[in-house]
């Protein structure tokens, strides 16, 4: 498997909040160009994963923290599925990306690194690219910056979700 080059890795494990890194995302609008949110309304938020399994791996997240899909309303999973369709097409756009990965992994037995509250990952492919199982159950080695893909995306974020409310 390829090494791992992550320089943020460490920076954000040594700033990592107490409690659910996702409620802190949630709950802190003014660090949103610290903590990479592309978008943000009344249920959910679309973040960049500084942990990322592909380039330009982002996620939408709702608000409301739980492990239980089946706790969320129709009305907020009805939106976020939504939020999901702008956010590949903001992918294959911006980026280029010609496949995609869509899902989630629920309970941490299922793979889910931060298992206590529900996150819908959008991962975006290219040929050659590693398959998913492989890339999950290693690191793998990225070129890319992490800022500069964010303000590539962020620079064209409202084109796709709207604006940030
Ligand atoms: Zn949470």
């Amino acid at each position: 498997m390829e090494h791992l080059y992550a320089p943020w890795r460490e920076t954000y494990f040594k700033n990592k909040p107490d409690g659910c890194v996702f409620c802190h995302i949630s709950t802190s609008p003014e660090e949103d160009k610290k903590l990479g949110v592309l978008y943000r309304d009344a249920h959910c938020f679309v973040v960049m994963n500084r942990f990322p399994y592909t380039p330009g791996h982002i996620m939408v997240i709702p608000h409301q923290h739980t492990d239980r899909l089946e706790a969320l309303s129709a009305e907020v999973w009805q939106h976020m599925a939504v939020r999901v369709q702008q956010g590949a097409a903001l992918l294959k756009t911006v980026l280029h990306a010609p496949a995609l990965n869509l899902g989630m992994n629920i309970g941490a037995e299922a793979g889910a690194g931060i298992a206590e509250h529900l996150h819908y990952h959008i991962l975006p492919r290219w040929f050659r690219d590693t398959n998913f199982i492989t890339t999950i159950g290693g690191a793998r080695v990225y070129s890319n910056d992490f800022e500069a893909l964010y303000e590539k995306l962020l620079e064209h974020a409202p084109e796709f979700f709207g604006a940030t409310v």
